[in-house]
């Protein structure tokens, strides 16, 4: 093979971008490519970023990096689902797991069966019909059955820095060079590419391709090459966190809670030795006072930190890449942790980039193929973030009302007034989420449709309403029998739970 052009890479930041960055272009970028990676001890990462989506579990394997050793390191717990308290009125609660709901009858999806025979079964909420809610009502965990109908994803709550300790080892041990020191400035040749990036300490360290993992900050791609940032404050008005760990709860849950509270909403994270906690909130409706206070009244268990505040705004670079420098994660964009998006999109910008990777210095193309990609996925992020805030039906607080009578992007009117009419749902060819996730929120928040597929009424109602409460009961008695979720995590893990995996699911039944 000839010799790549680009040779040279420099990371700047340190944080879980960082790290993630540098451990996947370890492992799959040629081996002739030198990686530094600065990060300055003065200036400490975000490090929340506790709850993930399924897709961390193929990064890792991307890896090879084995989940009992991933669980232990970074002191994981897992994650079915994501509990939503309060963001329908003040009184509802749904599941959104990872997982369909039901399996299609007759070729038509299930929601419209039970749309339809919905009157008959007023015991049954639409998570009795997914086995990974099921699973997580009842405090249990068990791998997916190996039947696609019954199936769901898993993901994890994992403690970020230690997640970023995990991966540094991993990557210096694989040629990258850590360099310790502060970024002052990045200096850039008459074709405005990045040249060097210069320290504080006047060490000058040389690149022929740069990956901006500074943060917020975003020192190479926002303050060096001038990529503006495009607000979406409009639409996603909390602007604020306080984060707070506390002690373990004494049953771990296998889910993410989030409670919407009067001017915003709160996490809940189960980790192995602590709890994190936090308050996400609109400055312009709630003082930092009262959103420490407000956190505080709500904690769980006895508060083991001190509270961290954190200050942002929704929204993303109007390119995630320019000439020879990507941003990747806070320096791209940042989109709020309701539904633990963060560092999906730090790994779609990282894959991306490697598929991408300008080996021989030609990079205009790639660069737009990657921004197209990025900025479809920051869309689609944005879009369903922004339904959760519009659908709301509460009362209690002028923030609530304000974000139920905004207008939203057309793109989501669209969707939902669709969703209305005929409780159908596109899907994407790119980008999260799938048509299980809009369904979740939509009829968890309490949009009930006009319509249905009519195909549906060919079945007798009863007949319908019988097969699905004998579904839902299937899936209770599967969901009893698997283990409880603390005591996986107690044996370390997954790959213990073999044989009792195939005594749980047997049979393929209905
Ligand atoms: C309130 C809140 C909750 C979140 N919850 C979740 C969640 O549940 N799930 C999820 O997926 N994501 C979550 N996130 C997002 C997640 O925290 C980030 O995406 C993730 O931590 C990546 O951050 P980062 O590495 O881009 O930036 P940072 O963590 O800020 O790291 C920046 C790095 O750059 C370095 N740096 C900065 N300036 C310089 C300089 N001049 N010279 C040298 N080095 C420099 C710093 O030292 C640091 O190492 C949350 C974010 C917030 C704000």
């Amino acid at each position: 093979m000839a010799t790549p052009m680009t040779q040279r890479i420099v990371i700047v930041g340190g944080g879980t971008a960082g790290w993630m960055t540098a451990a996947a272009f370890a492992r799959l970028l040629p081996a002739g490519m030198s990686i530094t990676l600065v990060e300055s001890d003065n200036i400490s990462t975000v490090g929340v970023g506790e709850a993930t989506i399924p897709h961390i579990r193929y990064f890792n394997q991307l890896l090879g990096i084995a989940e009992r050793e991933f669980i232990q390191a970074t002191q994981a717990t897992y994650k079915l689902a994501i509990e939503f308290v309060g963001w329908g009125d003040e009184s509802s609660r749904y599941m959104h797991p990872f997982s369909a709901f039901g399996h299609d009858l007759g070729g038509i999806d299930f929601h419209h069966h039970w749309l339809c025979a919905r009157a008959a079964l007023p015991h049954l909420r639409l998570d009795s019909f997914s086995l990974a809610a099921q699973l997580a009502h009842n405090g249990r965990f068990a791998p997916p059955p190996p039947y696609a109908d019954l199936g769901y994803g898993y993901a994890f709550h994992v403690d970020a820095t230690r997640y970023a300790i995990l991966l540094r080892r991993y990557a210096e041990k694989r040629r990258v060079v850590r360099c310790e020191g502060t970024v002052d400035y990045a200096e850039q040749s008459a074709d405005g590419r990045l040249s060097a990036v210069v320290l504080e300490s006047g060490a000058r360290i040389e690149g022929d391709f740069f990956v901006d993992c500074s943060g917020f900050r975003s020192l190479l791609l926002g303050q060096a090459m001038k990529v503006p940032f495009t607000s979406w404050k409009h639409w996603l008005p909390c602007d604020r966190a306080i984060a707070m760990a506390s002690e373990p709860l004494k049953t771990i849950p296998s889910f993410t809670r989030s409670t919407a509270t009067g001017s915003g909403w709160q996490w809940r994270i189960p980790l192995q030795e602590r709890t994190g906690n936090g308050q996400v909130y609109a400055s312009d409706y709630l003082t930092d006072d009262e959103a420490f206070e407000q956190l505080y009244q709500a904690l769980n268990s006895e508060p083991v930190s001190e509270p961290n505040l954190l200050r942002f705004e929704a929204g993303c670079r109007a390119q995630s890449w320019k000439k020879n420098c990507v941003a990747v994660g806070l320096s791209s964009g940042f989109l709020e942790p309701l539904e633990s998006t963060s560092i999906y999109l730090i790994q779609m910008a990282i894959i991306k980039c490697v598929e991408y990777f300008p080996i021989n210095g030609e990079h205009s193309l790639s660069e737009s193929a990657f921004n197209q990609w990025m900025s479809t996925e920051y869309h689609r992020v944005r879009d369903f973030l922004i339904l959760h805030y519009h659908l709301n039906r509460r009362t209690d607080s002028r923030f609530w009302q304000d974000c139920a009578a905004m207008s939203i992007p057309d793109s989501l009117q669209q969707k939902i007034e669709l969703f209305r009419e005929s409780a159908c749902i596109e899907q994407y060819e790119r980008g999260l989420f799938a048509q299980p996730s809009w369904l979740a929120v939509y009829l968890g928040q309490g949009l009930l449709p006009t319509g249905f597929d009519s195909r549906a009424l060919q079945s007798p109602q009863a007949a319908t309403a019988a097969k699905l409460d004998s579904m839902a009961s299937h899936l209770q008695q599967l969901a009893q029998r698997a283990p409880m979720h603390g005591d996986v995590i107690r044996r370390g893990g997954l790959s213990q739970e073999g044989p009792a995996v195939m005594s749980l699911y047997g049979e393929r039944r209905g």
